[in-house]
């Protein structure tokens, strides 16, 4: 019996050796195209660009209607855009700013975001020229500018649907497109930090700064997002989704519903606090 076996074995062994060759081969391959793909993406535009858009139709997203009209038909912008004087009512966030709320559901695969990393926050479209339509502190809490920020702010707050943890708000595009002219009040210049706001604080005003001339134009508007700590309790990378709250909850706005049918936004009824 063994000896019929032995060769049986034996002939499977160069077949697996020539197997795993053949799948490092095929891994290796596989990780320099990887590897070159990525770094593509990180260099190019235009690759990054094509990316997103497969990866977004893979995902069926919907291109953003809304926001085409707003940028093509200024008629249309009375029946897009949202103002709110106030929280809606059973919700502790005031609607930063006026306009078009962007790119909804807000965590759509939007703008230079696709459905691996979709976007973190939302964009509030303004009407008017850069530097006028204004945007305010949503809550209360401290407000930090780092030193190198020309169209950034951040807020600290005490969660008031978590009481206990500390999450941040923030607020950015406050600029000028080439960065030269800061939209932000004077009062909060660059190395602010831990500046007590309240709620309604004027901010600064919408704008156009998306890192430079060069980078992609976005149109004006302030993007907004609400932020997770770190275990030291200092705010975590905005731009991962990941690090990011649905803002829903905080807003009492349907930010989750799919885009278009819900124009001009308007207050979600208030929670059940039974
Ligand atoms: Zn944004």
């Amino acid at each position: 019996m063994r000896i019929l076996e032995l060769p049986v074995v034996e002939t499977e062994v160069p077949i697996r050796g020539s197997r795993r060759r053949w799948l490092i081969g095929v891994a290796a391959i596989t990780g320099a195209a990887a590897i070159a793909l990525a770094a593509l993406y990180l260099t190019d535009g235009r690759v990054r660009g094509l990316l997103n858009s497969l990866l977004n139709r893979a995902a069926h997203r919907p291109p953003n209607e809304a926001l085409i009209r707003w940028f093509s038909d200024p008629a249309s912008r009375e029946a897009l855009a949202t103002s709110f004087d106030a929280p809606c009512p059973g919700y502790p966030f005031l609607v930063p700013s006026s306009g078009l709320v962007g790119g909804l559901p807000w965590n759509a695969a939007y703008g230079p975001y696709n459905a691996l990393n979709p976007h973190p926050g939302i964009d509030i479209f303004g009407q008017g020229s850069p530097g006028t339509v204004p945007v305010y502190a949503a809550y209360d809490g401290f407000l930090t500018r780092e030193a190198d920020w020309r169209s950034a702010v951040i807020i600290r707050h005490d969660d008031p649907l978590h009481p206990g943890e500390t999450i941040w708000t923030y607020y950015t595009h406050m600029a000028d497109l080439n960065g030269d002219h800061s939209y932000i009040v004077e009062r909060f210049p660059p190395g602010t930090y831990d500046v007590p706001v309240r709620q309604g604080d004027l901010l600064g005003y919408q704008g156009l700064y998306n890192g430079g001339p060069s980078a992609p134009r976005i149109g004006l508007h302030v993007h907004f997002s609400i932020v997770r700590s770190d275990r030291s309790g200092h705010y975590r990378n905005e731009a991962v989704f990941g690090n990011t709250l649905d803002p829903t909850p905080y807003l009492g706005l349907s930010l989750n519903d799919p885009e278009g049918s819900q124009y001009p936004l308007r207050c979600l009824p208030p929670p059940d606090t039974s």
